[in-house]
């Protein structure tokens, strides 16, 4: 049995919109929710693992449809995507809650905090947050902060809204989900991020609660039975993934699985939620790991949350030269034609446009809602200034 598109008013709390979820069926009078690989068997009133799910009246709902945690305009290079149109400016946001428990989590305060489930105060319908968007001159819209996973039926139908006014769309995920939500999910996204957290089931199961054969799935699934644009992030903890016969070894799988074109983004960690003992990662650390993916043959590896220019540029697999030239997440010199290089022709893997974009690095809060009720009240007050003239 799976869920109809509805609208639930939450018995205990009249005033709160609940959004009939897909993904589940019945089992021992329990809801079973198969969005994600955890399957959580609620009973009723009970949430999922990831707290944002929760059975109702014998049904299952999503308690963050049409409410964000914050939404922000910030450069592609952010999410992080070096292939993606280049210095365009990207609509991002995200919800509450998430479907892994890491205890790195760099963004626990909206991922593991139930408070925050008060703080989604900015309510925006996928209609407005298109409108948002184009009317901020962005490129595209990117479902992010919080795993756009648990909350797929609200990612989905902006995804849509977003296609039909001419906008792209971006999944930053960890990639935990079951292969039916997953078509569905990635139909709708022309790009995605997809933190590959660690390359052992050890790491998975004692550092993010979760496991890792579904999300190498996923980028199976990603690379060979969709359209959508893949990068690969791999955020470094020392002492926990940074073995460099692990990295190796995650570098050669990528490689035979994925292939030698698709961008590798190490990153480094800093000490946040429940590990706050263990140290920054040092630059020398994603050095290496850099020169042990360029070594396994993959042709496109950067690091990043670090400053280093020469790491985080593009170079031309065919001719060696410098293509894109970054400063943190500013894009400097462009050699690009289209998605050739400039100097020796070589078709260089991704999604570019003729000239980059020129957002820099700024990051600019925005309330959807606000923004468009100031612009429809500036249109009446010009309409009004042109009637009486
Ligand atoms: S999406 Fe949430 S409720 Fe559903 S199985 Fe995953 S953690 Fe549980």
């Amino acid at each position: 049995m799976y869920g109809k598109e509805k609208t639930h008013q939450h018995s205990g709390s009249p005033a709160k919109r609940l959004k009939s979820a897909n993904w589940w069926h019945t089992s021992n009078g329990r809801v079973v929710c198969d969005l994600c690989p955890r399957h959580c068997a609620l009973n009723e009133g009970a949430y999922g693992f990831c707290f944002v799910r929760q059975n109702v009246d014998g049904q299952l709902v999503l308690n963050t449809y049409g409410r964000s945690t914050g939404f922000c305009v910030d450069p592609v290079e952010k999410k992080p995507l070096a292939h993606f149109f280049p210095g365009t400016s990207v609509l991002s946001f995200g919800t509450a809650g998430c479907n892994l428990g890491c205890k790195f989590c760099q963004a626990w305060e909206i991922t593991k905090s139930r408070k925050v489930l008060r703080l989604l105060s900015q309510k925006a319908t996928p209609e407005m947050i298109a409108e948002a968007a184009v009317q901020l001159g962005c490129k595209s819209v990117a479902f992010t902060y919080n795993d756009p996973v648990i909350w797929a039926e609200y990612a989905i139908d902006t995804a849509v809204a977003c296609h039909a006014r001419g906008l792209k769309t971006i999944a930053v995920t960890a990639g935990y989900i079951c292969a039916e939500p997953r078509k569905a999910f990635f139909e709708v996204m022309d790009a995605a991020n997809v933190d590959l957290k660690g390359f052992t089931e050890h790491f998975y199961q004692h550092l993010t609660l979760s496991h890792l054969e579904p999300v190498l799935d996923t980028l199976r699934w990603i690379k060979q039975e969709s359209s959508v644009w893949l990068e690969i992030t791999n955020l470094i903890i020392p002492g926990h993934n940074d073995d460099a016969n692990e990295l190796r070894q995650m570098c050669q799988w990528i490689h035979d699985n994925l292939g030698d074109d698709v961008p590798l983004h190490f990153t480094a960690f800093h000490p946040d939620y429940r590990m706050t003992g263990t140290p920054r990662t040092s630059p020398g650390t994603l050095v290496k790991a850099r020169e042990i993916a360029i070594e396994t043959g993959l042709h496109y590896v950067y690091v990043g949350n670090v400053r280093d220019p020469e790491r985080s540029s593009t170079y031309c697999p065919g001719c060696d030269r410098r293509l894109i030239e970054r400063h943190w997440h500013d894009v400097k010199a462009y050699e690009m034609e289209q998605n050739r290089c400039r100097f020796c022709g070589h078709e260089i893997a991704g999604q570019f446009a003729d000239k980059p974009g020129h957002w820099g690095t700024r990051r600019m809060p925005v309330d959807p809602a606000s923004l468009l009720r100031t612009l429809e009240s500036r249109e009446l007050d010009t309409g009004a200034a042109e009637s009486s003239e």
